[in-house]
Protein backbone atom coordinates (compact mmCIF):
# COMPACT_ATOMS: atom_id res chain seq x y z
CA UNK A 1 0.00 0.00 0.00
CA UNK A 2 1.52 3.26 -1.01
CA UNK A 3 0.31 6.05 2.26
CA UNK A 4 0.96 9.59 1.55
CA UNK A 5 3.32 11.01 4.55
CA UNK A 6 3.23 7.78 5.64
CA UNK A 7 0.50 8.90 7.92
CA UNK A 8 -2.64 7.66 8.27
CA UNK A 9 -5.86 8.72 10.12
CA UNK A 10 -7.76 6.74 12.91
CA UNK A 11 -11.01 8.25 12.24
CA UNK A 12 -12.08 7.09 15.67
CA UNK A 13 -15.29 9.79 15.64
CA UNK A 14 -19.08 9.16 16.73
CA UNK A 15 -20.88 10.39 13.62
CA UNK A 16 -20.69 11.27 9.82
CA UNK A 17 -20.67 14.98 9.91
CA UNK A 18 -17.78 14.97 12.68
CA UNK A 19 -15.98 12.74 10.12
CA UNK A 20 -16.75 14.34 7.23
CA UNK A 21 -15.56 17.94 8.76
CA UNK A 22 -12.17 16.35 10.09
CA UNK A 23 -11.55 14.93 6.67
CA UNK A 24 -12.26 17.99 4.41
CA UNK A 25 -9.78 19.53 6.94
CA UNK A 26 -6.90 17.15 6.26
CA UNK A 27 -7.32 15.82 2.91
CA UNK A 28 -4.35 17.80 1.71
CA UNK A 29 -1.80 15.92 3.74
CA UNK A 30 -3.48 12.56 4.54
CA UNK A 31 -5.16 10.11 1.92
CA UNK A 32 -5.61 6.50 4.08
CA UNK A 33 -7.69 6.35 6.89
CA UNK A 34 -8.26 3.92 9.68
CA UNK A 35 -12.24 3.14 9.77
CA UNK A 36 -12.79 0.97 13.30
CA UNK A 37 -15.68 -0.18 15.19
CA UNK A 38 -16.42 3.14 16.89
CA UNK A 39 -16.82 4.44 13.84
CA UNK A 40 -18.59 1.97 11.67
CA UNK A 41 -21.12 0.79 14.54
CA UNK A 42 -22.26 4.22 14.92
CA UNK A 43 -22.86 4.50 11.19
CA UNK A 44 -22.87 1.67 9.63
CA UNK A 45 -20.18 -0.02 6.78
CA UNK A 46 -21.85 2.80 4.67
CA UNK A 47 -19.55 5.11 5.52
CA UNK A 48 -16.84 3.31 3.96
CA UNK A 49 -17.77 4.27 0.69
CA UNK A 50 -19.68 8.02 1.70
CA UNK A 51 -15.65 8.21 2.94
CA UNK A 52 -13.84 7.15 -0.44
CA UNK A 53 -16.12 8.79 -2.97
CA UNK A 54 -16.34 11.89 -1.45
CA UNK A 55 -12.50 12.61 -0.38
CA UNK A 56 -10.98 9.63 -2.45
CA UNK A 57 -9.49 8.04 0.06
CA UNK A 58 -7.95 4.44 0.55
CA UNK A 59 -9.83 2.84 3.71
CA UNK A 60 -8.21 0.42 6.21
CA UNK A 61 -10.89 -1.36 8.17
CA UNK A 62 -9.46 -2.00 11.86
CA UNK A 63 -12.03 -4.60 12.73
CA UNK A 64 -9.26 -6.86 14.57
CA UNK A 65 -11.22 -9.73 13.46
CA UNK A 66 -10.44 -12.80 16.05
CA UNK A 67 -13.47 -15.48 15.65
CA UNK A 68 -13.06 -19.05 14.29
CA UNK A 69 -12.50 -19.43 9.98
CA UNK A 70 -16.16 -19.24 8.91
CA UNK A 71 -17.10 -16.51 10.64
CA UNK A 72 -13.58 -14.52 9.85
CA UNK A 73 -14.79 -15.16 6.31
CA UNK A 74 -18.03 -13.50 6.74
CA UNK A 75 -16.77 -10.22 8.25
CA UNK A 76 -14.13 -10.26 5.85
CA UNK A 77 -16.60 -10.65 2.88
CA UNK A 78 -18.84 -8.14 4.44
CA UNK A 79 -16.21 -5.55 4.99
CA UNK A 80 -14.95 -5.91 1.28
CA UNK A 81 -18.38 -5.59 -0.17
CA UNK A 82 -18.69 -2.68 1.69
CA UNK A 83 -15.52 -0.89 -0.26
CA UNK A 84 -12.69 -1.58 2.11
CA UNK A 85 -9.65 -1.28 0.46
CA UNK A 86 -7.75 -3.44 3.09
CA UNK A 87 -8.76 -5.32 6.99
CA UNK A 88 -6.45 -5.87 10.52
CA UNK A 89 -7.10 -9.41 11.54
CA UNK A 90 -6.17 -10.65 15.06
CA UNK A 91 -3.08 -12.96 14.44
CA UNK A 92 -3.37 -14.56 18.49
CA UNK A 93 -6.89 -16.93 16.85
CA UNK A 94 -4.03 -19.21 15.09
CA UNK A 95 -3.50 -20.01 11.68
CA UNK A 96 -6.96 -21.14 10.48
CA UNK A 97 -8.20 -18.26 11.37
CA UNK A 98 -6.30 -15.52 9.85
CA UNK A 99 -5.89 -17.95 6.44
CA UNK A 100 -9.75 -17.37 5.95
CA UNK A 101 -9.14 -13.52 6.34
CA UNK A 102 -6.55 -14.05 3.76
CA UNK A 103 -8.16 -15.91 1.33
CA UNK A 104 -11.27 -13.60 1.56
CA UNK A 105 -8.80 -10.49 0.67
CA UNK A 106 -7.32 -12.18 -1.78
CA UNK A 107 -10.79 -13.39 -3.63
CA UNK A 108 -11.70 -9.61 -3.31
CA UNK A 109 -8.40 -8.45 -5.03
CA UNK A 110 -7.97 -6.38 -1.56
CA UNK A 111 -5.23 -6.22 1.23
CA UNK A 112 -4.88 -8.34 5.15
CA UNK A 113 -2.99 -6.37 7.69
CA UNK A 114 -2.16 -9.42 10.65
CA UNK A 115 -2.03 -7.44 14.10
CA UNK A 116 0.77 -9.04 15.80
CA UNK A 117 0.77 -7.20 19.04
CA UNK A 118 -1.38 -3.98 20.27
CA UNK A 119 0.28 -0.88 21.56
CA UNK A 120 -1.56 -0.05 25.31
CA UNK A 121 -0.29 -1.15 27.85
CA UNK A 122 -2.62 -4.34 28.63
CA UNK A 123 -0.73 -5.78 25.68
CA UNK A 124 1.99 -6.64 28.14
CA UNK A 125 -0.54 -8.98 29.93
CA UNK A 126 -0.58 -11.58 27.23
CA UNK A 127 -0.58 -10.70 23.71
CA UNK A 128 3.08 -9.54 23.69
CA UNK A 129 4.77 -13.10 24.78
CA UNK A 130 3.30 -14.45 21.83
CA UNK A 131 3.64 -12.07 19.24
CA UNK A 132 6.98 -12.55 17.91
CA UNK A 133 5.58 -16.37 16.76
CA UNK A 134 2.60 -14.45 15.43
CA UNK A 135 4.50 -12.27 13.05
CA UNK A 136 6.51 -15.04 12.27
CA UNK A 137 3.14 -17.57 11.56
CA UNK A 138 2.28 -14.03 9.55
CA UNK A 139 5.67 -14.85 7.37
CA UNK A 140 5.28 -18.13 7.23
CA UNK A 141 1.84 -17.61 5.66
CA UNK A 142 2.96 -15.29 3.04
CA UNK A 143 1.62 -11.88 4.64
CA UNK A 144 3.51 -8.57 3.88
CA UNK A 145 1.22 -6.28 6.04
CA UNK A 146 1.43 -6.30 9.70
CA UNK A 147 0.17 -3.61 12.20
CA UNK A 148 2.65 -3.62 15.17
CA UNK A 149 3.20 -0.70 17.80
CA UNK A 150 4.64 2.68 18.08
CA UNK A 151 4.53 2.65 21.90
CA UNK A 152 7.08 -0.07 22.31
CA UNK A 153 10.39 0.26 19.76
CA UNK A 154 12.39 -1.96 20.88
CA UNK A 155 9.37 -4.94 20.45
CA UNK A 156 8.64 -3.06 16.67
CA UNK A 157 12.40 -3.59 15.78
CA UNK A 158 11.91 -7.14 16.81
CA UNK A 159 8.75 -7.28 14.82
CA UNK A 160 10.61 -5.87 11.56
CA UNK A 161 13.26 -8.26 12.15
CA UNK A 162 11.05 -11.19 11.80
CA UNK A 163 9.17 -9.99 9.44
CA UNK A 164 12.27 -8.64 7.44
CA UNK A 165 12.15 -5.49 4.85
CA UNK A 166 9.84 -6.35 2.64
CA UNK A 167 6.97 -6.47 4.63
CA UNK A 168 5.02 -2.86 5.13
CA UNK A 169 4.45 -2.52 8.97
CA UNK A 170 1.79 0.42 10.25
CA UNK A 171 2.11 1.43 13.48
CA UNK A 172 -0.45 3.16 15.93
CA UNK A 173 0.20 4.77 19.59
CA UNK A 174 1.95 7.74 18.29
CA UNK A 175 1.16 11.12 20.07
CA UNK A 176 -1.54 10.36 22.96
CA UNK A 177 -0.62 6.86 23.63
CA UNK A 178 3.44 8.15 23.37
CA UNK A 179 4.91 7.14 21.26
CA UNK A 180 7.13 9.28 18.66
CA UNK A 181 6.75 9.56 15.00
CA UNK A 182 9.90 10.10 13.23
CA UNK A 183 11.72 6.99 15.93
CA UNK A 184 8.37 4.60 14.98
CA UNK A 185 9.04 5.60 10.97
CA UNK A 186 12.61 4.00 11.24
CA UNK A 187 11.11 0.45 11.60
CA UNK A 188 7.62 1.38 10.35
CA UNK A 189 6.15 1.85 6.91
CA UNK A 190 3.47 4.28 7.99
CA UNK A 191 2.04 5.81 11.67
CA UNK A 192 -1.29 5.84 12.51
CA UNK A 193 -2.65 8.64 14.44
CA UNK A 194 -5.90 9.52 15.66
CA UNK A 195 -6.62 11.73 18.85
CA UNK A 196 -4.36 13.91 18.40
CA UNK A 197 -5.23 14.76 15.19
CA UNK A 198 -8.87 14.87 15.37
CA UNK A 199 -9.34 15.95 18.92
CA UNK A 200 -7.08 18.98 17.60
CA UNK A 201 -8.79 22.55 18.06
CA UNK A 202 -7.18 22.53 14.45
CA UNK A 203 -7.08 18.68 12.78
CA UNK A 204 -5.41 20.24 9.73
CA UNK A 205 -2.32 22.46 11.68
CA UNK A 206 -1.69 19.57 13.72
CA UNK A 207 -1.57 17.29 10.65
CA UNK A 208 0.89 19.79 9.28
CA UNK A 209 3.29 20.05 11.99
CA UNK A 210 3.08 16.36 12.76
CA UNK A 211 4.21 15.58 9.03
CA UNK A 212 6.95 18.42 9.45
CA UNK A 213 8.07 17.00 12.92
CA UNK A 214 8.87 13.93 10.98
CA UNK A 215 11.48 15.47 8.45
O1 LIG B 1 -6.12 8.01 19.15
P1 LIG B 1 -4.90 7.18 18.88
O2 LIG B 1 -3.87 7.88 18.05
O3 LIG B 1 -4.34 6.52 20.11
O4 LIG B 1 -5.49 6.01 17.94
C1 LIG B 1 -4.82 4.80 17.69
C2 LIG B 1 -5.71 3.92 16.85
O5 LIG B 1 -5.06 2.70 16.56
C3 LIG B 1 -7.03 3.54 17.50
O6 LIG B 1 -7.97 3.42 16.45
C4 LIG B 1 -6.77 2.19 18.11
O7 LIG B 1 -7.94 1.44 18.20
C5 LIG B 1 -5.82 1.60 17.09
N1 LIG B 1 -4.91 0.55 17.49
C6 LIG B 1 -4.02 0.67 18.54
N2 LIG B 1 -3.17 -0.37 18.82
C7 LIG B 1 -3.16 -1.46 18.05
C8 LIG B 1 -4.02 -1.59 16.97
C9 LIG B 1 -4.89 -0.54 16.71
O8 LIG B 1 -3.97 1.71 19.20
N3 LIG B 1 -2.29 -2.42 18.25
Amino acid sequence: MNIKNNLILALDVMNESDAIEICDSIKEYIDTIKIGYPLALAEGLEIINKLKNKFGFKVICDFKVADIDATNSKICDETFKAGADAIICHGFVGEDSVQACLNMANKHGKELFLLTEMSHPGAKMFLQKNADAIAQMGVDMGITNYVAPATRLDRLSEIRNIVGNESYIISPGVGKQGGDGKKTLEYSNAIIVGRSIYESEKPKTACKNLIESLK
